[in-house]
């Protein structure tokens, strides 16, 4: 039984094709600089012994129709895709509208649609690729995935900003939280490891990626989440500020000439590590700061205190907390950031065990917890395109 999960961004996209009786990937790749006169298609399919072979090629892939067509191909040569279950598309903001995978049709479309001015950046690049899956697969079952969905258990105190309620009820201005699928899927495998039902475990989870966001998941459900109305809201990340003080955004205007669009490109594109070091990528960040470097010294503190400071806050929200989990790019693979953020928390119960702490995950739960440590500390690697396809799968077979 085989399910495709879409993730359609505005330039690129990316698949990757699930056997689901075993959760084996059967075959992924991506298109990346679509529309531009050098494309890059990467394609991973099944060789003669049946391991992943990759084929890389650049050529021109007009829009993301042809991305799609090329895809679908691909998975025929290699004699796959032609019978499955469903597709699952990742759509990143799903508003108060969508707070569970769906089921798409016309309405859905349109109701998507509706959400675009909450996310101007990824719903139109999203919808795209539903509108071309479609086309180009009406006999598959086709399922949108809300990266905002996790979140709908949100408390209103949690979610309502201190703005006057009209923005709220006529605009929609609230905290919606994102990478949903990452905070579910790993929060899953978190309870499955301490062998307790995710219904009455207590988890803050940290996805650390280019983006980054955070969560306190309360019996199982997320009851506060960094990331607001949009992803800019929370920890620092790559390029993105995360929090600050509102009113720095009206002083740039006045002091520094800025227009909103100018400060919306400063604030997502060419702030946070980027900003303070002009380096987004963080294992650059951590060699430059480990060389003495004052200004990678400085980003890495900041980014590190950010998420000290939520998971004392969370803890706080949380009252008991079973584990806290690190994931995505940086949370699987950073020990340097692992041990700042958990090394100033031993007053709250945490702790690390320095020698596992210096291993890698490379895809496997690592439990770092410290000697004496009253809370857990995990590393569990995400795979938000799994939890896509095991989403849609449900949302198939419920009808
Ligand atoms: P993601 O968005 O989950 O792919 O994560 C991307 C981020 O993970 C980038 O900032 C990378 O620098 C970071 N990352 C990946 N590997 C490492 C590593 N070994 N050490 C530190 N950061 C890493």
């Amino acid at each position: 039984m085989e399910v495709l999960v879409l993730n359609s961004g505005s330039s690129s996209l990316k698949h990757q094709l699930f056997d689901m009786t075993d959760g084996r990937v059967l075959a992924s790749g991506l298109v990346e600089r679509i529309g531009e006169a050098e494309s890059r298609v990467v394609s991973r399919t099944p060789g003669a012994d049946g391991a992943l072979v990759e084929h890389t090629e650049t050529v021109a892939v007009a829009d993301h129709g042809a991305a799609l067509e090329r895809i679908v191909a691909a998975l025929a040569d290699a004699g796959l895709g032609r019978d499955l279950a469903g597709i699952g598309h990742r759509v990143v903001h799903g508003g108060e509208r969508f707070v569970a995978p769906t089921l798409i049709d016309a309405d859905v479309i349109a109701g998507i649609r509706d959400q675009v001015p909450l996310a101007p950046l990824h719903n139109p690049a999203n919808l795209a690729g539903i509108e071309d899956a479609l086309a180009l697969r009406p006999d598959v079952p086709q399922v949108a995935v809300f990266d905002t969905a996790f979140h709908r258990t949100l408390p209103e105190h949690a979610y309502r900003y201190a703005i006057p309620t009209t923005y709220y009820e006529e605009h929609g201005v609230r905290r919606y939280g994102f990478h949903g699928t990452s905070h579910a899927f790993v929060a899953k495998r978190a309870a499955d490891h301490l062998g307790r039902d995710l219904d009455t475990t207590n988890l803050i989870t940290a996805h650390l990626g280019n983006g980054a966001s955070i969560t306190a998941i309360e019996a199982g459900r997320s009851v506060d989440t960094s990331m607001g109305l949009t992803p800019l809201e929370g920890l620092v990340m790559g390029t993105r500020s995360g929090d600050l003080d509102p009113a720095v955004i009206f002083h740039l205007e006045r002091v520094a000439g800025l227009d909103s669009d100018a400060v919306d490109t400063v604030l997502n594109k060419q702030s946070g590590l980027k900003g303070l070091c002009g380096d987004n990528d963080l294992r650059t960040v951590e060699e430059r700061a480990a060389a003495g470097d004052a200004e990678a010294t400085l980003a890495l503190e900041l980014y590190a205190y950010r998420i000290r400071k939520y998971v004392g806050a969370y803890t706080a929200v949380l009252g008991r907390v079973d584990a806290l989990v690190f994931t995505a790019g940086v949370g699987e693979n950073s020990p340097v950031v692992r041990g700042m953020v958990v090394d100033g928390l031993t007053g709250l119960g945490y702790g690390l065990d320095a020698t596992v702490n210096d291993q890698r995950a490379e895809g496997r739960l690592l439990d770092v917890t410290g000697a004496g440590a009253a809370v857990r500390t995990l590393v569990v690697p995400t795979d938000e395109e799994l939890e896509i396809a095991e989403q849609t799968l449900a949302c198939v077979q419920q009808g």
